[in-house]
């Protein structure tokens, strides 16, 4: 508690009395903190590509370019890392524009069950390098929404529930009305996440695990981005998981009024 006192003197300069100010600032200090842990964050993200593409670079500078096959493997490390940085700036970027308090979606009547089958082909070809099938369950549901918000929401959705399932397995999609809202459900049979883990799925750059997100070419972000969008069109977003069993995220939206 942070306190303050002051005297407060009359007309005359005569003592009347005091005054006493305090504020609860446990509040404060906690988003002080989640501000530095933020920033830390960012900086070990970005100089992580950065050290890698730097390392390769000057390498191969030394004298390493003259072998053809060490080179190769080497520019090849330089681009992934490349698209790592690019893609975590361009995710930086898009969760400072949903975070800020006045952002707000244009919603307009968007045909979710046109919209989840186009964004089922968008990712048809992760889906096949992993021989997972993709189960549509669409009910025409029309919601009020943003339509290229809810493409990068269920992008998402979908490449996560790839990157963490392992082959041969399905991936199920639902679109239903229930209550005067629309339901979204994108399950899957992956790995599955602690119950311990799922309180903080949804904060910047948690990852269960690190090295497996960050192979799977994941940001930490992606989560975050999805939870400001869909709260920004006035819904919201659970998760239910078992581990080894696998994971479903539920998404409520409104229907077009
Ligand atoms: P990432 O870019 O690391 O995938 P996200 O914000 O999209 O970041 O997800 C945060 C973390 O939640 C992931 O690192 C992963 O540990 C976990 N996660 C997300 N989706 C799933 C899923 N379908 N199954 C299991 N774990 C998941």
């Amino acid at each position: 508690i942070d306190v303050y006192g002051a005297p407060v003197l009359g007309e005359h300069e005569q003592w009347l009395g005091i005054v006493i100010v305090s504020h609860d600032i446990t509040e404060l200090k906690r988003l002080e903190q989640i501000r530095k842990d933020f920033v830390a964050n960012v900086s070990h993200e970005l100089r992580t590509p950065v050290t890698s593409i730097k390392g390769f670079t000057e390498t191969l500078l030394e004298g390493a370019y003259k072998d053809p096959a060490t080179a190769f493997s080497f520019l090849e490390i330089i681009e992934k890392e490349s698209n790592r940085l690019e893609m975590l700036i361009k995710d930086l970027l898009e969760l400072s524009k949903v975070e800020q308090a006045g952002f707000r979606v244009d919603a307009v009547p968007t045909n979710m069950k046109n919209l989840i089958e186009r964004v089922g082909e968008m990712v048809e070809r992760r889906l096949e390098e992993k021989n997972i099938q993709l189960k549509l369950q669409l009910e025409p549901v029309i919601v009020q929404g943003d339509p290229n918000r809810l493409v990068q929401v269920m992008m998402n959705l979908l490449v996560n529930a790839i990157s963490y399932s392992t082959s041969r397995t399905a991936i199920t999609v639902r679109l239903y009305q229930q209550d005067g809202e629309a339901v979204i459900e994108v399950e899957d049979q992956g790995i599955g996440i602690e119950a311990s883990e799922i309180g903080r799925l949804f904060e910047r750059f948690y990852r269960v695990d690190r090295a497996r997100s960050r192979n799977s070419g994941g940001t930490g972000l992606g989560l975050s981005i999805v939870k400001h969008l869909i709260e920004a069109h006035h819904g919201n977003v659970k998760v239910e998981s078992e581990v080894g069993v696998g994971t479903t995220f539920t998404i409520h939206l409104p229907l077009a009024s």
